[in-house]
């Protein structure tokens, strides 16, 4: 009987309930000790650790655990400390590793925080290393060899888990833009060497070496540089299982073949068809390990379906053929067992880090067919909850699959092009020239918070409820007249989230209780689980927004999310293609803008602040992704008249390589982050002659630091080198929820002095 090991990438660190933020929280707050922290991380650790055994994995992944991101734990081994922090760090510790994340701010003596940016192309965030010419290296930390001990303290067979050099190099950012950071691996190899040293005097077997920029275009430097590494690097005797996920390495098999790893991890959910090059081209005298459970979703695999996938390799590859998750369970939640919320027949669809890892040794069994008892009883389970799904009418809606059958290419197009329509809508309006308006949200205060708080509490009625948001609403408008802005928003003050807001409201969309996932150091996201057809069954916003347009002459501008971002921050499904399921989305948002339409809202925004982060990791892909993204934001925004002016927002302003798409999307006005590049990168927009208008952010709202009219003056000065005047809108960078009222009410009274200052001049 041939048999086929199992093992993770990695699990979540957040705990079964949270415990790593609540410790963390607490922690930052000194309401408890290091060494109470440390017990927690140990025992969350322990629940990670028993999990994988209790599920019959063969190896337990350890250096997964970090107590804010595991890049920044790697600069902390690797001792790579920026050399602002250098004074307060002498020896690096915990609280060197937060000093670098969130920085310090004081009165003497302010330290700007690490940069934190995207991981690929999910929502977790890691803290970005920054590299000088003469960065030296050493190890720094030991909490990897701790952790390993501790492992093997409590009889775990240890698979230990480091970040690739060449990865690490990757992800991280040179001090000045003519050096080459690749020129510092030569100095990171003695070091990743001394880590294989010790990592061998600890009797391990298997080391994983996380590679996932392989899954990306390098440039030929970056791929001719894995294998002068690799044959650099001294595994003393360990076996090296190379990791690469979220995306196909087909293009750069020849190269993989070439390293002396002894095994490779590939994503087979991301990528299944790349398997075809595997099998031609890596050699079966190494293993193979295949991430065929999604790491990154909430479904049930279908067991069959894998096995029957699985069983030319199970043959090619016997014994060298290992079974695994796609990627690092980190971007799953913990446990479905906490969930006691759910529909029962949806919840028995799911499957969260814990049941995964149930469903890797599951794979594995029928593969090596050595069925007990108890795994028939689970494959028959599998077999019944994946099959229910399939077939359930929760799931699929004939009359949600008539109205996408109804879609024509009228749905795609507005009634005229952009000129003609921004003549109508000049001469219907008469804003000012340069007119000001926000981004949508105005600030979240405690009260809003509270009041949520208490609604879901059920110690207020909605009635009560929505009394309270009328007066914020109200407040919020009698605050921008005031401030004398052109085209106002209602404030969102409804809303938690731009993205729960609208899954509540829409149907085909669950909650779960307790399906946290980590975003960044303690904060972690709570994704809607989208599993079925989506449609809208009642109007979404236009009760508040009609409430808001009703208290003022000036005119209201609707607040809707792009189908592009609710896809990109929920669990979608995976039983269509992902662009079936943002098309439903879509036609609900069109009814919406319709309805908002016909109650006299002429101005409307689609947020799609993910445009950009749901850009498949390949550029070859991309085509492919806008092919589906610009009709999506097309029918969402195309059924309304001419004189409706739809807005868009991004939270980005490199738009170099898709302004043409960005084009594409033909909204009327687009407002993007821009403050922080000197208004440099609408150079983009210049160069493609781009047509429709533009509204800058004028200021950073993510910073307290708020620049005097004189200063923002300045910079709509320079936007205007790049925009013609009869273009340019003047407004904040991304919406204001998170900033308090004065500081809001200063930096608008500044921004619209600076749109006057303008007018005066033009
Ligand atoms: N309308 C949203 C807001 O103002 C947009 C948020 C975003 O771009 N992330 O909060
Ligand atoms: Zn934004």
């Amino acid at each position: 009987m041939t048999y086929f090991h199992t093992h993770i990438l990695g699990f979540p660190r957040i705990g079964k309930n949270r415990e790593f933020k609540k410790a963390l929280e607490a922690y930052w707050n000194s309401e408890i000790s290091e060494q109470e922290l440390q017990n927690i991380g140990k025992d969350i650790r322990k629940y990670n650790w028993e999990i994988q055994k209790d599920s019959g994995l063969d190896y337990i992944t350890v250096g997964d655990f970090s107590w804010y991101d595991h890049i920044l734990e790697t600069s902390a081994l690797l001792g790579v400390v920026p050399s602002r922090f250098k004074e307060k760090i002498d020896t690096i510790n915990l609280d060197s590793l937060f000093l670098m994340a969130r920085g310090q701010s004081s009165n003497s003596n302010n330290i700007s925080a690490c940069d934190m940016t995207k991981w690929f192309n999910t929502n977790y965030h890691y803290i970005v290393p920054e590299f000088t010419e003469d960065q030296n290296f050493t190890i720094s930390t030991n909490t990897l060899f701790e952790h390993i001990d501790e492992a093997q303290e409590q009889g775990y067979l240890v698979k230990p888990v480091l970040v690739g050099p060449l990865t690490y190099l990757w992800l991280g950012k040179a001090s000045h833009p003519n050096f080459d950071k690749l020129t510092l691996i030569k100095n990171i190899i003695p070091i990743y060497n001394q880590i294989f040293k010790k990592l061998k005097e600890k009797n391990i077997d298997w080391v994983q070496i996380d590679e996932p920029i392989l899954t990306l275009d390098l440039s030929p430097e970056w791929i001719n540089s894995f294998s002068e590494t690799y044959q650099k690097l001294n595994f003393n005797n360990l076996k090296i299982l190379l990791a690469t996920y979220f995306g196909s390495i087909e293009d750069k098999i020849e190269q993989i073949n070439r390293l002396p790893i002894h095994g490779l991890h590939v994503d087979l959910c991301s990528n299944p068809e790349q398997i075809e090059s595997i099998i031609n081209q890596y050699s079966v005298d190494k293993v193979l390990s295949v991430g065929v459970i999604n790491g990154r979703n909430i479904w049930k695999s279908d067991l069959f379906k894998i096995e029957s996938n699985l069983n030319y390799l199970k043959n090619l590859f016997g014994e060298n053929l290992w079974i695994s998750a796609s990627c690092s369970l980190l971007h799953s939640p913990v446990d479905l067992d906490s969930e006691h919320n759910i529909d029962p027949e949806i919840k028995n669809w799911l499957a969260f880090a814990k049941q995964k890892i149930q469903e890797i040794s599951l794979v594995s069994k029928i593969l090596s067919n050595s069925e007990d008892k108890n795994t028939n009883t689970f494959i028959i389970e599998n077999f019944k909850s994946t099959q229910s799904r399939l077939k359930s009418n929760k799931v699929h809606n004939s009359e949600v699959q008539k109205n996408i059958n109804l879609i024509n290419e009228n749905y795609f197009k507005r009634k005229s092009d952009y000129k003609e329509r921004a003549q109508i809508q000049k001469n219907k309006y008469n804003l000012p020239l340069f007119p000001t308006t926000t981004i949508g949200s105005f600030p979240q205060t405690k009260e809003i918070r509270g009041l949520r708080k208490k609604l879901k509490d059920k110690k207020i009625d909605l009635n009560l409820y929505n009394n309270e948001i009328k007066k914020n609403i109200l407040d919020c408008i009698q605050r921008q007249e005031k401030l004398d802005i052109d085209v106002l928003v209602h404030g969102e003050a409804e809303r938690n989230d731009m993205v729960e807001f609208f899954g509540e409201l829409l149907e085909g969309f669950i909650f779960t209780s307790n399906g946290w996932v980590q975003s960044y150091g303690s904060r972690c996201v709570k994704p809607p689980v989208i599993y079925g057809d989506v449609y809208r069954k009642k109007p979404l916003t236009l009760e508040w927004t009609s409430y808001a347009q009703s208290l003022t002459e000036r005119p209201v501008k609707g607040m809707l999310t792009g189908p592009v971002t609710i896809i990109s921050w929920s669990f979608v499904r995976d039983d269509q293609p992902i662009k079936e399921t943002a098309k439903q989305i879509a036609l609900a948002l069109r009814e919406e803008t319709i309805d908002l339409e016909k109650a006299g809202i002429k101005f409307i925004q689609i947020d799609e602040p993910a445009f950009r982060e749901a850009l498949p990791l390949k550029k070859k892909d991309w085509k492919n992704y806008f092919d589906w993204a610009i009709p999506c934001f097309k029918i969402a925004s195309c059924g309304i008249s001419d004189e409706t002016q739809i807005h868009t927002h991004m939270c980005y302003s490199e738009f170099n390589d898709i302004i043409s798409y960005i084009a594409e999307l033909d909204a009327d006005v687009i407002t993007i982050e821009c403050s922080r590049s000197n208004m440099e990168l609408l150079s983009a927009f210049e160069n493609y002659c781009y047509p429709n208008e533009i509204g800058p952010g004028i200021y950073d709202i993510h910073s307290p630091n708020i620049p005097n009219t004189d200063l923002m003056v300045n910079n709509l000065k320079k936007a205007l080198n790049f925009i013609s005047k009869d273009k340019l809108w003047i407004n904040p960078d991304c919406g204001l929820k998170t900033r308090n009222w004065p500081e809001v009410e200063y930096a608008l009274k500044n921004m619209v002095l600076a749109a006057k200052e303008l007018r005066k001049n033009a």
